[in-house]
């Protein structure tokens, strides 16, 4: 499969929702570069689109995989699921002088033309659920052999939040925000 499956011809919306499932290869993902998560494993989901407002077009999905990394306190090496919701409203470009920048408003993605094409989206939706202190505690993988010793001190720095914990600027936070704007 290739990134050409996620193409949304915005027209046949008018005729009800259209749902697509995905596999990228973490390559297609442009996922290789990152020093510090390792993906090796095809990122697997599906997305639903539909009409919420003229030509307003509603993204919703879920896709998972796993990524690879080192426990930031004994950096031993660990398999990290992930598993990602997503709901984002895509706009027409020519719509986007209606809406002042505003650096709140991050979660407002414009689409050019008759096709969306989520794909980037979709990324930035993946890099936003890694968490920011990958540990053997995290989803309790494991005992962290230095998480006590080290615990205190990691809790210390001005970096200091559970991996769960949702960010202002987390995919969940932007849901939240999205829902509240479409009012539902
Ligand atoms: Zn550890």
């Amino acid at each position: 499969m290739s990134k050409s499956t996620l193409r949304i011809e915005v027209e046949r919306l008018l005729k009800g929702p259209i749902e697509r499932d995905f596999e990228f290869a973490p390559a297609e993902f442009d996922l290789l570069d990152d020093p510090e998560f390792r993906f090796d494993r095809p990122i697997r989901g599906s997305v639903t689109a539909r009409l919420a407002g003229p030509y307003n077009v509603l993204l919703t999905g879920r896709m998972t995989t796993t990524t690879r990394v080192d426990c930031v306190r004994c950096l031993h090496p660990m398999e990290i699921p992930l598993d990602v919701t997503f709901q984002t409203v895509f706009l027409p470009k020519s719509q986007e002088e209606d809406y002042p920048d505003d650096p709140e408003d991050e979660e407002r993605q414009f689409y050019t033309g008759d096709i969306l094409d989520p794909t980037e989206h979709l990324r930035e939706e993946l890099m936003l659920a890694l968490p920011d202190l990958p540990s053997c505690e995290y989803e309790s993988l494991r005992e962290c052999p230095h998480g006590r010793e080290l615990g205190e001190a990691i809790a210390g720095g001005a970096s200091a939040k559970p991996a769960e914990e949702p960010l202002p600027n987390s995919w969940q936070a932007q849901i939240a925000r999205l829902r509240r704007d479409l009012g539902s």
